[in-house]
């Protein structure tokens, strides 16, 4: 069950989670791969909450761009979810908990090139791999879904991030050749690569996550109409719960109790149905790859309200 918007108002709530957990200090780690993201001052902290009934509430850096990184897999799939009338794409992606490292390589390998779900790496290439087919650039197209959905122009791709990170994707590369030797992606390992290391690669504030993040706690409805059928979005919010942080999505529903998505760039997009879409973002990660402070503040923030699926 999830609760209504509670007294004292929200403004107030967040601005206090901003104090609590703006890091003071220096904790957790940047990721080795994409020497971008560890140029991120460490004691930047937003938070903003999108309402089911259109008003927004931020504080902090909520108006501050960053790098979605592995938040677009939410988006991705609803894009490919949107065309899949056959079902086609979940003949080659699965939709179960991997219990490994978001990049391993391992089950992949054991498990004959079907990826766990599709918030994995391995997941998110055929995801990728299964819009190129309509779309060869899948990431403009992504950025125009993000930017109709947040109703805001202000979301780009930063090409330079891309390249940096291109540059350092043996890993991708490496799960892409074994999806193609196990003959799930149609296109070249490296088209697929390139266009999933842009995808990560768009810059968007608190704000416009949360927003684009809404038609999820809304049964599919978004900004200009229908996204996702009412129960695709239910299926889009089980698959963040149960697979949304990885490693470590058994700890998040034991802390928050909401289904979320996490990015190596610090941001956290999470779901309360029928309620709101928060986003919070804070550069620093833990060792499975989410935001430490972000984490602890979603924790809080639901401790608070009461807003849990639960
Ligand atoms: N671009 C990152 C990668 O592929 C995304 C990972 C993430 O955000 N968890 O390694």
């Amino acid at each position: 069950m999830t609760t209504a918007l509670k007294a004292p108002p929200l403004g107030p709530i967040l601005d206090d989670i901003v104090r609590s957990h703006r890091p003071q200090r220096e904790a957790g780690s940047v990721p080795a791969n994409i020497p971008f993201l560890g140029a991120v001052p460490f004691d930047r902290f937003g938070i903003a909450v999108a309402t089911a009934s259109g008003e927004v509430f931020s504080s902090g850096d909520a108006e501050v761009p960053f790098s979605i990184q592995s938040i677009s897999k939410v988006f991705t799939l609803a894009m490919a979810l949107q065309g899949d009338r056959s079902g086609s794409l979940w003949s080659r992606v699965l939709r179960e908990p991997s219990g490994t490292s978001f990049n391993s390589l391992v089950q992949l390998e054991v498990e004959h090139g079907i990826p766990r779900n599709p918030f994995i790496n391995a997941g998110a290439l055929v995801v990728t791999d299964h819009l190129m087919k309509e779309t060869p650039d899948a990431a403009t197209r992504l950025l125009r879904f993000l930017a109709t959905q947040a109703a805001s122009t202000g979301a780009y791709i930063d090409e330079a991030a891309a390249a940096g990170e291109l540059a350092g994707s043996s890993r991708n590369l490496a799960l892409a050749h074994f999806l193609k030797d196990f003959g799930n992606l149609q296109q070249t390992a490296e088209s697929v690569v390139e266009n999933y290391v842009r995808q990560c690669s768009i810059m968007m504030t608190c704000v416009e996550l949360a927003r684009a993040g809404l038609f999820l706690a809304r049964n599919g409805q978004g900004t200009h109409g229908t996204v996702v059928s009412a129960s695709e979005a239910k299926r889009i919010g089980s698959i963040m719960l149960t697979c949304g942080m990885y490693d470590a999505a058994g700890e998040f529903a034991y802390r928050v109790g909401l289904p979320g998505k996490s990015g190596v760039g610090g941001g956290i997009l999470v779901i309360v149905p029928g309620v709101c879409a928060i986003c919070v973002w804070s550069p620093r990660l833990d060792a499975k790859g989410n935001s430490l402070a972000g984490t602890a503040a979603l924790a809080d923030l639901s401790d608070l309200t009461g807003w849990s699926v639960f």
